[in-house]
């Protein structure tokens, strides 16, 4: 587990096929990307945040793969959020529930203000969290060694991934939250910039 103050990083271990986990313990308790993981797993690392399931006010998904969103049903009374649902990401497959952010906007858990940016590539509802100055959740936009999101999934673009990347390169971040594997930072980003850049893609 990463922290930083009320901000917890879980990546869960083995194969990582499932997603990692970001939990914010403010006044709200936001939880980002249940994963497909069992609900003793969500259990126990909110637990390590102080918070049980019951506790969990909001339930953000970065974007609408399955990997990301399935442990959705264990917060049956949290708001569920997320930019994909208004998007053609895989509409058959995302819990009806989930409210459509339209447009970016701020969402406060009470210390915290963080923008929610709709950062497309990955998929078309992919969106991130930010906090200026301190730390950036990205989804499967850039992962800390400098990778990416594959794009050929659908709703996929690999312009738009690009974009955003390169959208990322100007944000203020420390830190950066992946949606697998382990925290990076700015470099990250800027590494997979070069990369995306390199390519054969364009
Ligand atoms: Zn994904």
């Amino acid at each position: 587990m990463w922290k930083k103050d009320i901000i917890y990083f879980f990546s869960p271990k083995g194969p990582q096929l499932d997603s990692n986990t970001i939990i914010v313990d403010d006044e709200i308790t936001l939880l980002v990307d249940p994963g497909t993981s069992s609900r003793s797993y969500l259990k126990r690392i909110l637990g390590e945040t102080g918070n049980s399931l019951e506790e969990v006010d909001i339930v953000l998904n970065t974007h609408g793969h399955y990997d990301h969103f399935q442990g959705n049903t264990y917060f049956p009374e949290a708001e569920k959020i997320a930019f994909y649902p208004d998007s053609e990401d895989i509409s058959e497959e995302t819990s009806e529930d989930i409210r459509a952010i339209k447009k970016e906007s701020v969402l406060s858990t009470g210390k915290l203000d963080f923008r929610i940016l709709h950062t497309p590539g990955h998929s078309m509802g992919s969106c991130c969290l930010y906090l200026p100055g301190e730390v950036l959740v990205c989804g499967d936009l850039v992962l800390a060694e400098g990778s990416f999101g594959r794009v050929d999934l659908k709703g996929g673009s690999f312009d738009e991934l690009k974009r955003s990347i390169k959208r990322l390169c100007d944000l203020d971040f420390e830190h950066l939250l992946p949606g697998h594997g382990g925290v990076g930072n700015k470099n990250s980003v800027r590494r997979a910039l070069s990369f995306v850049e390199r390519s054969g893609f364009q």
